[in-house]
């Protein structure tokens, strides 16, 4: 079996609180592009683009893999903040949205959150 994603070896998929929970809080500081009632966005710190955030629920969802129905409205509000914040970042020649899930994902924070990236070329298909 291929090694598992160094990142990820110490992730805990079994619903703790993570360290998104406190960047919530203020508790852990980050660059907060944009925030509601709903949702924070924030830059990722090991950015892997030019323009790298996050997008997040502040009610901590796990992983995609552990949505509902109930999560139908909330899921929509992540994609269109994700899409204006790109737009308020400057990203008119494209982006990509990324939502890795679990192991094989390469999952290492387990606070549903949808990554931006953008500002070069990227490559498909990913790693
Ligand atoms: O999708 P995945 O769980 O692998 O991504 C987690 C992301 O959270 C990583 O890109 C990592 O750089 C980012 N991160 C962050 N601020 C932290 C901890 C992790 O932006 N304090």
């Amino acid at each position: 079996t291929p090694p598992v994603c160094p990142r990820c070896s110490a992730a805990r998929p079994g619903g703790e609180p993570t360290i998104f929970s406190k960047i919530i809080a203020r508790s852990v500081p980050a660059t907060i592009l944009y925030e509601d009632e709903k949702c924070l966005v924030f830059r990722d710190v090991a950015p892997q683009a030019p323009v790298h955030f996050l997008v997040i629920p502040k009610r901590p969802i796990p992983r995609i893999s552990r949505v509902g129905p109930q999560d139908t409205e909330l899921l929509g509000h992540l994609l269109v903040v994700a899409a204006r914040t790109a737009q308020a970042e400057g990203l008119a020649d494209g982006y990509r949205l990324v939502i890795n899930d679990g192991k094989h994902g390469a999952q290492s924070v387990y606070h549903l959150h949808v990554h931006v990236l953008g500002g070069r070329q990227l490559g498909w298909p990913p790693g």
